[in-house]
């Protein structure tokens, strides 16, 4: 039981550590994309593989950078360009021309569940 218990904490520790890493890892790449975009893909492929092991999922403000197509950091303005289409988002990515939409009417602040709706895109 002690061991389960010990388990139970690590994991709980890994998940926090994770959620820290992503974070702090799309920070490093909004700063990098403009000058290394190269970094910027790094990193969101990092803060990728880094979710999938410890199964946390990438927060939805966060997902809306990267493309779903070639897996970089979208920067609106810089490799990324914003449209609106009706009631939707589209992001396009000036790489690989991947569209990303996302509902804008359904996003308020703290609601997790439209957060969540709109990242399984
Ligand atoms: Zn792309």
């Amino acid at each position: 039981m002690k061991r389960r218990k010990q388990a139970a904490a690590r994991k709980a520790f890994n998940v926090e550590m994770a959620g820290q890493r992503i974070d702090r890892l799309f920070a490093l790449a909004e700063k990098a994309c403009r000058d290394r975009p190269d970094l910027a893909d790094r990193y969101v492929d990092i803060a990728r593989r880094i979710s999938m092991r410890h199964r946390v999922s990438i927060p939805g403000e966060l997902k809306r950078h990267v493309c779903k197509q070639c897996g970089g950091y979208l920067a609106p303005g810089v490799n990324a360009r914003v449209r609106i289409d009706g009631r939707n988002v589209l992001i396009t990515c000036q790489r690989c021309g991947g569209i990303k939409r996302y509902p804008y009417k359904n996003i308020t602040p703290g609601n997790n569940s439209a957060e969540r709706h709109c990242g399984e895109q």
